[in-house]
């Protein structure tokens, strides 16, 4: 499948699946590759360098990092990835999370003329999401598994290099509750700046089976 460049933001409370639906988009859209601020920040916790230590006492509280960070940081991948052009595809997973950190994407898009063409909310119940934070193991490259719905072939390992799944330690229920509780605050001004924009939509559903195929749906439909 060949598509017009698609430069995707994914929106989504924590545990709405993000994650999941980005690794399935790469698979079905082969020029998509994406960039996750969640892994990009626990890479630099497991690699001990500064980023990191800043990182990780945010991370730890379930709070966000300051704005001006997280759209350096971001600024500076895309352009190592050579991803500022209006050629290039790319899908963001975690960023922006705030209508500050859009602006500040925005401005750097819009001079490259590589802004973004779509933003999609991934509409998830928070009772879901509560349930099913509880049953998220991860590995440390980022593949996330539910030991309910998508469960590892071997429990606890990853699939892939057979190394040991864990869980996050922000994924706790007390810390949950910050990070759920900022998302809902900042979401609406950041869907906002959005709408104007005109690339705003939304997709809806209670599993991440339900929620894929509307999303690929809606991604082949706006960029053939
Ligand atoms: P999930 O991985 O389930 O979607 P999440 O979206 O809360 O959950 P990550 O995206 O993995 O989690 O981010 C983990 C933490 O990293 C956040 O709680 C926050 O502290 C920090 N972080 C990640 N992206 C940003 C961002 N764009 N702005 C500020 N902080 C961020
Ligand atoms: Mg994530």
């Amino acid at each position: 499948m060949s598509l017009k460049p698609l430069r995707i933001v994914l929106l989504g409370a924590p545990g709405a699946g993000k994650g999941t639906q980005t690794s399935r988009l790469l698979k079905a859209i082969p020029q998509l590759s994406s960039i996750s601020t969640g892994d990009l920040l626990r890479n630099e916790i497991a690699k001990k360098s500064e980023i990191g230590s800043v990182a990780s006492k945010y991370i730890a509280d379930g709070k966000l990092l300051p704005d001006l960070f997280m759209a350096q940081l971001v600024t500076n991948e895309l352009r190592q990835r050579n991803w500022l052009n209006r050629d290039a595809s790319f899908l963001l997973d975690g960023f922006p999370r705030t209508a500050n950190q859009a602006e500040k994407l925005d401005s750097e898009l819009e001079s490259n003329q590589a802004n973004v063409n779509l933003v999609v909310e991934l509409d998830v119940p928070p009772s879901v999401i509560l349930d099913r934070i509880s049953n998220r193991w991860v590995h440390s490259s980022g593949r996330v598994y539910n030991l309910q719905y998508n469960p590892p072939k071997v429990p606890f390992k990853d699939d892939v290099t057979g190394e040991p799944l864990f869980q996050r330690p922000d994924d706790n229920p007390e810390t949950f509750k910050v990070r759920l509780d900022s998302y809902f605050k900042e979401l609406a001004p950041l869907k906002q700046f959005y709408i104007k924009k005109g690339v705003y939509d939304k997709v809806s559903g209670d599993t991440s089976d339900i929620i894929f195929p509307k999303l690929l749906e809606l991604i082949k439909k706006r960029f053939s």
